[in-house]
C-alpha cells in the first residue's frame, strides 16, 4: 500500500484478491516462507514509453505508452492493450494482475501482463489511428516476442488496430509469427475469437445457472452495458440461449428497448460506422434513448452482464438492481463492480460471476490462436466454439470446487481467486525465488 498508495485501481484489484487467499495460505506455509505474495504483486517488468506521432494537420501529438508483464511462471506473458484517456499506471497494473489469475484458470500455459496508452482514437481518422499504432510497435516491438509476451485487444484496440501493430511488428523484425492475437482471419487469427468474451460470459453464467439453481437463460431478461466487442457478443449469445436483451450503452447513455435489443441495428451502428448507440432510438420505434451511461441499471432485469468499463456499478446501482428482481450479475467488462456494490450482492445472495472467470473466454481463445498459429493450422468455427465451452464451464466448475474446498460453497469469487491462484504460486515455488 506504502509503495502504490497513488494506484487505486490496483490496489482495489489486489484487496479483492488477497481477502480471498488467507486461508490458502494458512494451508500452505511454503508460499508465505517462499515470499509468493509479495512477489505476485510486483511486476516482473514494467515499461513506460513515448509515443510521438503526427496528426493529420501535421501537428505532433505526443502520448503514453505501457507494458505491464507481470507474471510469467506458468507461460509466456499474454493480456490486452487498451487504447482509452483513461489510461493510467494504476489501471495497467489492476488488469495485469487480474490477468494473472485470469490466465491461470483458463487451464492453457500463459503468464499474465498488459499494456496500452492514454490515446483516445474517438474522431481520429484511420491515417492517424494507423500511424499512432505504428509509433506504438517501433518502442513496443523490443519487449514483446512470440515466446515471451504476446499481446492481444482490449478498450478500443480491435480488428484494425491489431492489423496496423502486427504489420508493423513484421516490417521491424522481419518475422512472421503470432505475436499479437486477435488478429485477422487472413493472416493468422482464430474464428470464433471476435465472440470469444461474450459468448464465454454467456457459456459460464449458464453453467453457474445449471449447477446452483437449476436454472438457464431461457425466458429471462437481461441487461447488458456497452455496445463493444464484449457486449455485441453477450447479447447474441443470450439471445440465442432464450433470453430477452433489453440493453446497450456506451459512454453517453444508453437505449432500452422492452421488444428485445434487435442486435442487426447495434451491429450496424457499431461495427459499421463507429456510431453512437443513440442512434439506436433513431431506428426502432420501441426503444427510447436516455443520457447517461448509469442509468441503464436502473432497468428491471432477472440477469446483469456489465460489459464496459471498470467500476460502472456502485453501491447504489447495485441495491436498484437487487431491488428491482435482478438475482444474477455475471462479468464481462473488468472489475465492473466497487467493492462495496460487490457486498451487496453478497449481502443478497445473488448469483455473482467475477470477472477473472466469466470473461476469461477472449484470453482462452487467443490462447487457442496461438496454438493454431505454433501448428500452421486453422481450426474450424464449431471446433474453436466447443473448446470455449469446455473451458467456460470448467473455469465454473474449478472455481465452484475451490469454494467447497475453503468452506465458503457458492462464493465464485473466492473460488476463481483461489484456483487462479494455487496454479502460478505452485509454480513461483518450484521455480525459485525470482
Ligand atoms: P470496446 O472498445 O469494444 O467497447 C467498450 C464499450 O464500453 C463501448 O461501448 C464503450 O463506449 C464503453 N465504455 C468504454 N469506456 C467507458 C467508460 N469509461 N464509461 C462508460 N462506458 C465505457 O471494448 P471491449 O468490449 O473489448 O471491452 C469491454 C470490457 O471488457 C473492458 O473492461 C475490457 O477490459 C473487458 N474485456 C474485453 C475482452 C475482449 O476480448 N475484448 C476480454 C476480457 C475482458 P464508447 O464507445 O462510448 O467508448
Amino acid at each position: 500500500e506504502k509503495r502504490d498508495g497513488d494506484q487505486p485501481e490496483f490496489l482495489q484489484a489486489v484487496r479483492e484478491v488477497f481477502s480471498s487467499l488467507e486461508p490458502v495460505v494458512e494451508r500452505h506455509p511454503e508460499y508465505e516462507a517462499n515470499g509468493v505474495l509479495e512477489r505476485l504483486v510486483e511486476p516482473e517488468r514494467a515499461v513506460k514509453f513515448r509515443v510521438a506521432w503526427t496528426d493529420d494537420q501535421g501537428h505532433v501529438q505526443v502520448n503514453r505508452g505501457y507494458r505491464i508483464q507481470f507474471n510469467s511462471a506458468i507461460g509466456p506473458y499474454k493480456g490486452g492493450l487498451r487504447f482509452h484517456p483513461t489510461v493510467t499506471e494504476s489501471v495497467i497494473k489492476f488488469l495485469g494482475f487480474e490477468q494473472i489469475l485470469k490466465n491461470s484458470l483458463t487451464g492453457l500455459p500463459m503468464g499474465g501482463a498488459k499494456g496500452g496508452s492514454d490515446f483516445d482514437p474517438k474522431g481520429r481518422s484511420d491515417a492517424e489511428v494507423m500511424r499512432f499504432c505504428q509509433a506504438f510497435m517501433t518502442e513496443l516491438q523490443r519487449h514483446i516476442g512470440q515466446f515471451t509476451d504476446v499481446p492481444a485487444g482490449d478498450i478500443n484496440v480491435g480488428s484494425r488496430e491489431i492489423g496496423y501493430l502486427f504489420g508493423q511488428y513484421k516490417r521491424m523484425r522481419d518475422e512472421y509469427s503470432g505475436v499479437l492475437t486477435g488478429k485477422d482471419l487472413t493472416f493468422g487469427g482464430s474464428l470464433a475469437r471476435t465472440e470469444a468474451t461474450g459468448y464465454g460470459l454467456c457459456y459460464y453464467t449458464q453453467e453457474a445457472l445449471q449447477t446452483l439453481r437449476k436454472d438457464s437463460f431461457q425466458g429471462k431478461t437481461v441487461v447488458i452495458s456497452g455496445s463493444g466487442n464484449v457486449a455485441i457478443f453477450a447479447i447474441e449469445k443470450a439471445q440465442q440461449l432464450g433470453a430477452k436483451v433489453v440493453t446497450a450503452s456506451d459512454s453517453n447513455g444508453y437505449v432500452y428497448d422492452p421488444n428485445g435489443i434487435d442486435l442487426d441495428v447495434v451491429k450496424d451502428i457499431k461495427l459499421g460506422h463507429r456510431g453512437r448507440i443513440r442512434e439506436y432510438a433513431d431506428c426502432v420505434d420501441s426503444a427510447e434513448y436516455h443520457e447517461g451511461c448509469k442509468g441503464v441499471w436502473t432497468v428491471p432485469c432477472d440477469i446483469a452482464l456489465p460489459s464496459a468499463t471498470q467500476n460502472e456499478i456502485d453501491e447504489e446501482s447495485a441495491k436498484t438492481l437487487v431491488a428491482n428482481g435482478c438475482t444474477v450479475v455475471c462479468e464481462g467488462s473488468n472489475m465492473p463492480s466497487t467493492p462495496e456494490a460487490i457486498q451487496v450482492y453478497q449481502d443478497n445472495k445473488v448469483l455473482y460471476g467475477p470477472a477473472k472467470a466469466a470473461n476469461a473466454g477472449g484470453v482462452a481463445v487467443s490462447g487457442l490462436e496461438m496454438s493454431q498459429n505454433s501448428l500452421r493450422l486453422q481450426w474450424t468455427f464449431d471446433e474453436v466454439d466447443q473448446r470455449l465451452k469446455d473451458i467456460m464451464t470448467g473455469i465454473f466448475q474449478k472455481s465452484y470446487q475451490a469454494s467447497k474446498e475453503y468452506g465458503h460453497e457458492g462464493d465464485l469469487m473466492l473460488g476463481a481467486n483461489v484456483a487462479g491462484f494455487t496454479k502460478v504460486a505452485d509454480a513461483m515455488v518450484a521455480q525459485g525465488i525470482l
